[in-house]
């Protein structure tokens, strides 16, 4: 059912502010999309399935005429117990999805009118979560290799981040504790087909043991070799983007602990970025709210802890 509607779902989301507006102007649109999102339409009782209910609490919430069982709109799905209208949490998902570089906590607080800058962060700590799907389809076939440190001007610790990167195509980042042979192997059999071409800069770690049987080509550069045709400038292309994406959405004011869940949104954007618009991102987000199982921000962000080579 939910691949049924998907298409529909997208088509019919708003791509302007104005469009938005007249699209959900009552929470009542916004529960109506919500319902066809999540049931293609009309609500099921959450305990026996039946199909004959009726919305009481002001149609926060629907009675099953079989069981008597009170299922919410919102529970079991990302917004469970949420005390926000569906209005609410629509517009931030509109303002997150229409901003091709994204928003920061203090922009969504100053947008969506909230008291607390933590109400905004959590918000979007759990909006981040939902709109980012990983793409499994590993990079190939011809993939660059490299790694980076990645930190806030004020900072004095630098956070390594591993990068992969296909030819005009696709990129993959992974915030690491290291760059051993066992933490890069576990990024590349991750992110890497097994029969992709890598190259590389002259790292000793990047060998048999951490790119296995892909055929690999390590490239030392002098400076000026490097200014004139650099072996892995896809990835210096992609690391310097990200670096300017979290200096300028974000401030450079990225905590460790968070930098994967960052790392996840550049991705997400950047792999998008000549495909899929604004009403798709944003549909894909309310699809993702509905129908993944409710999550603390805890488990959100413990998700997103630096990846070490026992993740592989
Ligand atoms: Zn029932």
């Amino acid at each position: 059912m939910m691949q049924h509607t998907s298409d529909d779902l997208w088509r019919d989301f708003p791509k302007t502010a104005t469009e938005f507006e007249a699209r959900f102007a009552t929470e009542e649109d916004c529960r109506a999309y919500w319902i066809k999102a999540r049931w293609g339409g009309q609500p099921a009782c959450a305990r026996c399935n039946s199909r004959r209910v009726w919305t009481i609490r002001k149609g926060t919430t629907f009675e099953c005429a079989e069981c008597g069982h009170q299922t919410s709109l919102t529970s079991g799905t990302l917004l469970e117990k949420t005390t926000k209208p569906l209005k609410t949490w629509f517009r931030a998902v509109f303002e997150i999805s229409t901003r091709r570089t994204g928003i920061s906590a203090k922009d969504l607080q100053r947008i969506m009118g909230f008291g607390s800058y933590k109400t905004a962060w959590s918000w979007l700590h759990k909006l981040r979560a939902a709109m980012v799907r990983s793409d499994s389809e590993p990079l190939g076939p011809f993939v660059e290799m490299d790694e980076a440190l990645v930190g806030g001007k004020a900072s004095p610790n630098k956070e390594l981040v591993l990068v992969a990167a296909e030819a005009n195509g696709r990129v993959r980042l992974a915030h690491a504790a290291n760059n051993d042979e066992a933490t890069l192997k576990a990024f590349a059999n991750r992110e890497i087909a097994p029969d992709a071409r890598v190259v590389t800069d002259g790292h000793a770690a990047y060998n048999g043991h951490s790119l296995g049987q892909r055929r690999h080509e390590a490239v030392v550069q002098s400076k000026d070799e490097r200014r004139a045709k650099d072996a892995v400038q896809h990835c210096h292309w992609t690391v310097s983007n990200l670096k300017r994406w979290l200096l300028a959405t974000h401030g450079g004011a990225v905590k460790p602990k968070h930098l994967q869940a960052y790392l996840d949104e550049f991705v997400f954007r950047y792999n998008r970025r000549r495909t899929d618009g604004v009403a798709r991102i944003a549909a894909r987000t309310i699809q993702s709210l509905v129908s993944r199982p409710p999550k603390i921000l805890r488990d959100i962000i413990r998700e997103s802890a630096p990846y070490m080579a026992f993740r592989s």
